[in-house]
C-alpha cells in the first residue's frame, strides 16, 4: 500500500485542476484508495482530468468509476507473472470481481481459483472467528 506522500504526489494534478477538497475528504479518499497500485491511481487521475466536467473535486463515486474504467481498459489477455502462473483477467488475481473498497463495501468473489479461496477463507472466518481455520480453508479450497 502506498503512503500519503506518494498518494499526494500522484493526486496533485487533480488538486491543482479542481476546487480543493477539505482535508477530511482527502484523508477519506486516501484511506480508501491506498490499496490500489500507484499505476492504477495515476491512470485514474488521467481519466478524471480528461473526463471530469465539473470544477469541483470529484466525489468518491466518480473517482471509483474512473478506477473501474482503468481496470476495464487493461489488456484482455491473461498476463503471466514471474512465477509462471496465469493471472485471472477478470479480477487481476485479487479474487474479487468488484474492486474493494467500493461505495457499498460489498465483497463479490470472482469465479476463479483465487476467488474461490478467498470466499472459503472468508466464510470460515465468519463462521468460526478463527484466523487459523480460515487460512486452512483458504489453502484447501
Ligand atoms: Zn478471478
Amino acid at each position: 500500500m502506498i503512503n500519503k506522500a506518494k498518494f499526494l504526489e500522484i493526486w496533485r494534478p487533480l488538486l491543482q485542476r479542481f476546487r480543493m477538497p477539505t482535508q477530511e475528504q482527502l484523508d477519506i479518499d486516501f484511506d480508501r484508495l491506498r490499496v490500489y497500485e500507484p499505476e492504477i491511481l495515476a491512470r485514474a487521475v488521467e481519466n478524471l482530468l480528461q473526463n471530469h466536467r465539473s470544477a469541483d473535486y470529484p466525489t468518491f463515486g466518480e473517482i471509483f468509476d474512473a478506477i473501474e474504467q482503468v481496470f476495464q481498459q487493461r489488456p484482455m489477455t491473461n498476463i503471466d507473472d514471474e512465477k509462471g502462473t496465469t493471472a485471472c483477467r477478470f479480477c487481476h488475481d485479487t479474487g474479487l470481481s468488484v474492486p474493494y473498497p467500493n461505495p457499498q463495501n460489498d465483497a463479490h468473489y470472482c469465479d476463479c481459483e483465487k476467488g474461490r479461496k478467498r470466499r472459503a477463507g472468508h466464510l470460515t472466518y465468519r463462521k468460526t472467528g478463527d484466523v487459523k481455520k480460515a487460512r486452512i480453508a483458504y489453502e484447501e479450497a
